[in-house]
């Protein structure tokens, strides 16, 4: 990993550094359109406010993320551009230990973008990724954009969709399907509809994912359901907001 980059890993701006090469990359890789370069700016200024770090908020909402997953009857990883250019050995992971699908799913889909993206995950391990045959509509959403797989984020219970537009985000919400969103930006609407809002960097978030998933794998349905039951999605986007409008002052409080 530190080959990727000419910059040591104790330089400050190391983390931002690499992903903004990542995101490069993936753009010149064909897997990553323009506009992700975009939404990668906007999310890292969100990152700097929040001192780019898990807030305690966001840890607990990825616990939350974590014992869904495993309560789930079919849980599904959506992969777009920037994901697959930021976290594709971790999207793979966290499918394996969870038992999870990895679909691609675009908001500009081109069929090149849907192989190269599909390539780059098997490239990192993925077994099989879904989203090519794009033989069911999530309803209420335009032709292309509504493309998903039948046995893919069309059956699925719960869905984690990573840096995922605001309609989309609703439309995934209608079908009943949980939904968990990972996103710098608490006050983004795909945070704001979202069953598990996780606020913070996909960098972070898929591998602590993962790891809660690991600590939790023997838990009985019951723990599973007590740690979600006892989720205050209110509260975790607040406790976000006040993080981003404060400062870190504000996180002896959230601990508690
Ligand atoms: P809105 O949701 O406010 O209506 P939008 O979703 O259309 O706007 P974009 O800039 O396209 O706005 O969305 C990109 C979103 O992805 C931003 O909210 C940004 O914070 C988030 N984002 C970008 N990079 C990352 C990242 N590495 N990890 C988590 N979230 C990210
Ligand atoms: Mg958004």
């Amino acid at each position: 990993m530190s080959d990727e980059v000419d910059v040591p890993e104790d330089h400050p701006r190391y983390q931002s550094l690499l992903t903004r090469h990542r995101i490069e990359a993936g753009v010149e890789k064909g897997i990553t359109s323009k506009q992700g370069l975009i939404a990668e700016g906007r999310g890292e200024a969100f990152d700097y406010l929040l001192g780019e770090e898990t807030i305690p908020s966001a840890d607990a909402a990825e616990r939350v993320a974590a014992a869904y997953f495993l309560l789930a009857e079919h849980p599904v990883v959506s992969v777009n551009g920037n994901v697959a250019a930021l976290v594709p050995e971790e999207v793979v992971e966290l499918a394996d230990v969870t038992g999870a699908d990895v679909e691609v799913n675009l908001f500009g889909r081109t069929e090149e973008r849907m192989q190269a993206i599909a390539e780059h995950l098997r490239e990192h391990g993925a077994e099989e990724v879904k989203g090519l045959t794009a033989d069911a509509r999530i309803p209420g959403l335009s032709h292309e954009r509504a493309k998903v797989d039948r046995d893919g984020i069309y059956d699925a219970d719960v869905v984690l969709v990573p840096l995922e537009d605001g309609d989309r985000a609703e439309a995934l919400g209608e079908m009943g399907k949980t939904e968990i969103v990972v996103d710098l930006n608490p006050l983004s609407r795909s945070a704001q509809v979202a069953a598990v809002p996780i606020i913070d960097n996909i960098m972070r978030a898929i591998p602590n994912v993962t790891a809660h998933a690991r600590d939790l794998q023997d838990a009985s349905r019951e723990e599973l359901e007590a740690i979600v039951e006892a989720f205050d999605r209110e509260e975790a986007l607040a406790a976000a907001e006040r993080r981003l409008r404060e400062g870190a002052r504000e996180d002896a409080q959230d601990a508690k």
